[in-house]
């Protein structure tokens, strides 16, 4: 078990290493960031954004919630969201989910947790709704697996959604939404496939989330 005097000798080591790995890291840092990339992520301790690819302080602005929800009322997701992507002008947003979420394992499930059942209410729906899909799997580990996967899907069609990213498009910002997930046992990232640019490509992530739960 870490101690918390621990974790201010292991920022003094941290700062050293990176100061000497690059003389006056900290000092220009202070002065600007310009990130281009935007992260929305799981609050799970174990998908630590930075860590997971590769990127420095000031290389990465990152959201984390439970379950990584996007949801349009969230006054801070989209504070977040309007200033990455007016002010700091990043290209891409990547909506990360990762297998094994506890989130959606339990909106999965017909237990009431309490406050946390509000929050997942949108990814209880999107269970509801593929429940009958997700049957004709083998087990409940790989249902949870694609449950994780749509869950992404459904984030990145709520963000692309979001007036900020439609205002983007409009004036022609250069802006991507991607569907990534992250794997905590093997700790590999893969790209779902999902990358939108414009409405006709949400258009069609949309129509095909409503084909595969009709289907
Ligand atoms: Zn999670």
């Amino acid at each position: 078990m870490k101690t918390l005097p621990e974790l201010f000798s292991n920022n003094q080591k941290w700062r050293v290493e990176i100061e000497k790995q690059h003389p006056g890291f900290f000092e220009a840092l202070g002065k600007q960031q310009s990130p281009e990339f935007l992260w929305i992520g799981c609050a799970d301790s174990r998908v630590p954004a930075n860590e997971v690819v590769g990127l420095m302080p000031g290389e990465l602005f990152v959201h984390r919630n439970v379950a990584n929800l996007v949801n349009h009322t969230d006054l801070n997701l989209l504070s977040v969201l309007q200033f990455a992507v007016d002010v700091l002008k990043v290209k891409h947003i990547m909506v990360v989910g990762h297998y094994g979420c506890g989130g959606v394992k339990a909106s999965m499930e017909d237990v009431p947790l309490g406050l946390i059942d509000n929050w997942l209410r949108q990814v209880r729906e999107l269970y509801l709704r593929n429940r009958k899909n997700l049957a004709g799997l083998p087990d409940d580990q790989a249902r949870l697996d694609k449950m994780c996967e749509l869950n992404v899907a459904r984030q990145v069609i709520n963000v692309s959604n979001t007036t900020v990213v439609q205002e983007a498009w409009r004036r022609d910002q250069e802006l991507t939404v991607h569907g990534w997930i992250y794997g905590i046992g093997d700790g590999v990232l893969q790209d779902l496939d999902i990358q939108i640019q414009g409405n006709q490509e949400l258009r069609t992530l949309e129509n095909n989330e409503y084909d595969s739960c009709s289907g």
